[in-house]
């Protein structure tokens, strides 16, 4: 029998060659002087690898990760206090909105929405009681919505306008 490969060697030292080529690797050893120096070597890095222990984690290992947890955490909750406070903006920008469409003819609705000076005009009056009762980032996203419903009602209304009577 040839001399053991490093994989039998290996086998024999962490114990997972088993059966009769284990056998055979095993008796070979006893006869072989090289091979059972070997094995011993393997055998000792075996031993030396399975006393490794993890190293221990920082001691304060946990308390950061539970802090940076935590910094997220009122980060989002800031955030949905924020979408939170930001609705009763949005339903007086809706009223608002609502109020100024029937206060008008829808001819004049349509004039004015074509006419940008107007729309913006009327955008800022309706705006102005947003800009008192709420906080400015408050008022600034409520006269964005404000921009893009204005918007969606003027592509809306163009068509019925290029269509009225007297174009
Ligand atoms: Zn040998």
């Amino acid at each position: 029998m040839s001399h053991l490969t490093e994989t039998q060697l290996q086998g024999l030292a962490d114990g997972t060659l088993r059966g009769p080529e284990g056998l055979a690797a095993r008796e070979h050893c006893e006869t072989c002087a090289g091979c059972d120096a070997e094995l011993s070597a393997y055998g000792a890095l075996v031993r030396t690898l399975s006393a490794l222990q993890d190293p221990p984690p920082p001691l304060d290992f946990t308390a950061s990760v539970l802090a940076a947890v935590e910094v997220r955490e009122t980060q989002l909750s800031q955030r949905r206090h924020t979408l939170l406070a930001s609705l009763p903006a949005a339903a007086m920008a809706i009223f608002a909105i609502a109020g100024w469409a029937l206060s008008t003819t829808p001819a004049a609705h349509v004039d004015r929405l074509v006419d940008g000076v107007t729309v913006l005009r009327h955008l800022f009056g309706v705006l102005t009681p947003v800009f008192n009762a709420m906080r400015l980032p408050l008022g600034l996203g409520a006269f964005v919505f404000l921009a893009v419903v204005l918007t969606a009602l003027s592509r809306t209304l163009r068509p019925i306008h290029a269509r009225a009577p007297g174009n």
